[in-house]
């Protein structure tokens, strides 16, 4: 999930609910099952939820609940403190434009967010750019009529030696992608943190080495693909280090003391799962609404 090794990760940040039961049960077995008891599950619930037309509609979705006029396309390239608020640099060099804002959010990730804060907060752009990313790219094929097993998909351990870390059987993982003429997509994602050799294999390489080890974990020669796509996303997955949520919480005590018009929000800081982005983004903003004097209810 994290594309990182798990002696290096916050338990406390990837993992609340099994730190939590971790302080007061003594096996790793007894904290998952503590874990699980403290979060049951509905019978029948589904284990898995997404949007039927793609993640990308909630964008959409939160721009028109909103009524917010929302700018793509448009890096933030500096930050200042005004008279009365901020002034942000938007563009490129040749074509610069400058917004004046009441307040600014920064829902961007740690790097930027870093560069944007070394002139307002430089003591919080240091905590904040401590963070590190591991890169990822995703390779996704339809193959007719593959043999399967029935399983959303599974995780592959760094000391197997193989370049995939992880596929999800997609058409298996998600009802409504389910084809009558039993088309399957397959995805696997490749690249580890510290390890990004594999990231430098050209996509055909990348599709070829990936289709190969699918076959060979799976124990059987799976179709050539009719279709493929090759996505890479780099620097995209936070590394979570133990003490992260201290360094966290000393960045926004030091903004809300000499900033309190100014926010971080987003998986950089509080979680890398939508829903806990979701929540970071409200928390954030009912902060500097606060700060601004309004109500946030
Ligand atoms: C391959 C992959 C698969 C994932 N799968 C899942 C999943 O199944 N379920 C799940 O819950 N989570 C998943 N995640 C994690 C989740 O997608 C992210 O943690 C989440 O989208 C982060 O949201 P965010 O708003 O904090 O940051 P982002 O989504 O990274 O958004 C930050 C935005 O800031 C913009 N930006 C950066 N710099 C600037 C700048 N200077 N000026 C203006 N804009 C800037 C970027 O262009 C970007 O649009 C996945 C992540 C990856 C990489």
């Amino acid at each position: 999930v994290y594309a990182g090794r798990s002696d290096e990760l916050s338990l406390v940040t990837t993992m609340p609910a099994l730190a939590r039961a971790a302080r007061t049960a003594h096996t790793l077995v007894g904290a998952v099952r503590a874990a699980q008891a403290a979060a049951p599950r509905a019978p029948g619930a589904p284990v898995f939820g997404t949007l039927a037309g793609g993640l990308s509609t909630l964008v959409d979705a939160a721009e028109r609940a909103g009524g917010a006029t929302v700018r793509r396309d448009a890096t933030v390239r500096e930050l200042h403190r005004t008279a009365t608020g901020w002034r942000l640099t938007v563009g490129s060099t040749r074509d610069a434009a400058h917004v004046e804002a009441d307040a600014v959010l920064l829902a961007v990730p740690a790097r930027p967010a870093a560069r944007l804060l070394a002139g307002p907060a430089p003591v919080v752009a240091e905590t904040v750019g401590v963070l590190d990313y591991a890169s990822v790219a995703l390779v996704t094929m339809a193959l007719p009529e593959p043999e399967l097993p029935e399983l959303s998909g599974f995780l592959v351990p760094a000391g197997e030696g193989l370049l995939i870390k992880a596929s999800t059987f997609f058409t298996t993982k998600w009802g409504h992608l389910r084809r009558p003429d039993g088309l399957a997509l397959v995805r696997a994602s490749v690249g580890r943190y510290g390890d990004e050799t594999a990231l430098q294999l050209t996509d055909d390489d990348l599709a070829t080495t990936v289709h190969r080890e699918l076959s060979k974990v799976l124990g059987t020669p799976l179709p050539a693909p009719v279709a493929g796509h090759v996505q890479r996303w780099g620097g995209a997955l936070p590394q979570y280090a133990p003490g992260h949520l201290d360094r966290v919480a000393a960045a926004r005590a030091a903004l809300r003391a000499d900033h309190p018009t100014l926010a971080l929000a987003g998986a950089g800081y509080d979680g890398v799962g939508i829903p806990v982005c979701v929540r970071s983004g409200e928390t954030a903003a009912e902060e500097i609404i606060t700060a601004l004097g309004g109500s946030a209810a």
